[in-house]
Order: structure tokens, then C-alpha cells, then sequence
């Protein structure tokens, strides 16, 4: 499976925004952007006029960076949110809100969606009593996923979920910490995506 391996601060410093790559460090002092705040590369502090392209370009590359899907992927997605029935742009963040990798994020059962993803692929997860290991995974309304059955498993999902204890959970998901598991309530809207993307400025890019 083809992945993101950029460095994942490059990648925040690279968008001028914290993307949330890296867990509690994105919130610490630690955080790269908080220290060096300009795009990476020996002439990134020259001042360069960005285009309107560039504008949009950038847009989409944040929203793949935060999610953590390469082109072609998101070209399926951008054209699955298109052929859905609303609007283009809720469904695109919608649809990548309904990954596997981010609802177990979302859910405070990871650290980082790496932490998620990897998870995910270890096969720590289960769907509807079904072991699921593809972080693109989409979950659905009614799904409920809970955790492998080992003492490794609830080991790294209790830890997880200490750190994350002050973290909230969307509404759109139902977390039972004590039985380790969560439900996916409803679809989720434009405002239960925590990102400032301007979708708008995607959909433009993307349907020319
Ligand atoms: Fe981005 Fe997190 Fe690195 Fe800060 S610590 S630059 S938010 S990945």
C-alpha cells in the first residue's frame, strides 16, 4: 500500500498551518511550527508571489496531507463525493471522515492517525464482529467497532485513551471507553470535520 512517508512537520511547516500529524506533540512546545514558522528548503523565506492556482493547489494539499491520501486515491474520492447527492465539497470531507483510520482517531482510541493506521493494519479492530485491517475502510451509520480481544490490544487502547481523556468526541460517534468500543451514530456533517479547509476552493481545482 502506497503511503505518505514525507516528514510530517515538513509537510505543517510546507502549509503554514498545524496539520496534527504527530499527537500530543502538535499540542507540546516541541511542535516544529511553533519554532520555525516558514516552509521548508534553503530559499523558502524569499517572498514568492502565489498564484490563484497555487491557492488552490495548496487547499487540496493540505486536505490530502491531514487525511493522509496520495493523489490517485483522492481523485476516487473527489469523484465519489461529485456522483453523491448534495453538496461536493461536505461529501468529499465527509467521506474521508468515514475512513477507518479517522473515526479510530476521532474516537480517542490512537495517539496520531499514523498511530490509527497502523493500528488499522495490525488488525487491533473489528467492524461489526469482523476483523478489518484496510484504513480506508468506510464506516456506516449502525457500524460497531470494538477492539481485538488481547491483552496487548486493550493494553494500547487503554493507554490511548488516558491520553486522549480530555479529548471530545464528535457527537456523530458513541465511545463505551469502559467496553472499549464505539458506534457510529449518524453520517458526519461539515461541522463535525475539525480541519479549517475551504472545500470550495477544492472543488474548484478539482472539476476544471
Ligand atoms: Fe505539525 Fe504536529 Fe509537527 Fe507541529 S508537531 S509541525 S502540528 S506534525
Amino acid at each position: 500500500m502506497a503511503r505518505l512517508i514525507d516528514k510530517k512537520c515538513k509537510l505543517c511547516r510546507r502549509e503554514g498551518m498545524k496539520l496534527f500529524l504527530k499527537g500530543q506533540r502538535c499540542f507540546a512546545d516541541k511542535c516544529a511550527l511553533s519554532r520555525r514558522d516558514y516552509p521548508p528548503g534553503v530559499h523558502a523565506q524569499k517572498r514568492i508571489k502565489v498564484t490563484d492556482y497555487g491557492v488552490h493547489l495548496r487547499e487540496k494539499q493540505k486536505l490530502k496531507r491531514i487525511y493522509g491520501v496520495l493523489e490517485r486515491q483522492f481523485r476516487i474520492y473527489f469523484q465519489t463525493a461529485e456522483r453523491m447527492k448534495g453538496n461536493t465539497g461536505e461529501n468529499l470531507l465527509a467521506l474521508l471522515e468515514r475512513r477507518l483510520d479517522s473515526v479510530v482517531l476521532a474516537s480517542g482510541f490512537a495517539l496520531s492517525r499514523n498511530h490509527a493506521r497502523q493500528m488499522v493494519n495490525h488488525g487491533h479492530f473489528r467492524v461489526n464482529d469482523r476483523r478489518v485491517d484496510i484504513v480506508s475502510y468506510r464506516v456506516r451509520p449502525g457500524d460497531v467497532v470494538t477492539v481485538r480481544n488481547t491483552e496487548k490490544t486493550r493494553k494500547l487502547i487503554s493507554d490511548a485513551l488516558e491520553v486522549n481523556k480530555s479529548q471530545t468526541v464528535p457527537d456523530w460517534l458513541e465511545v463505551k471507553s469502559d467496553e472499549m468500543k464505539f458506534t457510529i451514530v449518524t453520517l458526519p456533517r461539515r461541522d463535525h470535520v475539525p480541519h479549517p479547509i475551504q472545500e470550495q476552493l477544492i472543488i474548484e481545482l478539482c472539476s476544471k
